[in-house]
């Protein structure tokens, strides 16, 4: 069984974090740029399940970012997003100014992929790791590595340079929950959910929303 996790750039000049995660908890990781070397990677490995962390969906009500265009009324933020920020964890909403490129790239490679029939999930690396209980890689990457290596992980895990490929490996791993039933969908499906592992630590999390 594969999982792809992909912590997408917003552009093909930034680092976008690639990961596989095999049986056993098993990584190989990346760094990828180009939509056609993701889009090769990611079919190489036939996944059972492909995780992005990037913005796959608009608000409902939104056909494009363009600012002469009368949808946008229908603002910036999707349900998923406003749920995150009602369990205290922060978000970009996917229509802020800085975030539309890369909204507009997951779109496009999610339609790709879901052409070619593969499931294809919304992950968001830093609610999983306030979930599970992990540092997120603002504090810095060897705690992240840490954590996620006291978590099982294997492989690559051990070595990668970026803190996206640690990214792309915690969105591989929303995948392994989403797959085995432990998650929770947030927002709107017309609007693309996003997928969040279900933990014990949850509880907490929602107990104590200054975190
Ligand atoms: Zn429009």
């Amino acid at each position: 069984m594969v999982i792809i996790g992909i912590d997408l750039a917003g552009v093909p000049e930034k680092e976008t974090g690639f990961a596989v995660l095999r049986k056993g908890l098993k990584t190989e990781t990346r760094v990828l740029h180009t939509d056609k070397e993701i889009i090769k990677e990611t079919l190489k490995h036939k996944p059972r399940i492909i995780t992005i962390d990037a913005p796959l969906g608009m608000p409902r009500g939104r056909c494009c970012f363009d600012k002469n265009c009368s949808c946008r009324s229908a603002g910036a933020m999707r349900k998923a997003e406003r749920a995150l920020v009602k369990m205290g964890i922060r978000v970009f909403p996917c229509g802020f100014a800085g975030m539309q490129k890369l909204t507009l790239r997951g779109i496009k490679l999610r339609k790709y992929f879901e052409k070619k029939k593969h499931r294809v999930i919304e992950t968001y690396p830093g609610s999983a790791q306030d979930i599970l209980g992990m540092p997120r890689k603002g504090k810095g990457l060897e705690s992240l590595r840490k954590a996620l290596i006291k978590y099982g992980f294997r492989g690559d895990v051990k070595t990668a340079k970026t803190d996206h490929e640690l990214d792309a490996i915690t969105s591989a791993l929303v995948g392994k929950y989403y797959l085995e039933k432990n998650y929770l969908a947030l927002g709107d499906p017309e609007e693309q959910q996003i997928i969040v592992p279900r933990d014990k630590n949850q509880r907490r999390l929602f107990e104590n929303k200054k975190h």
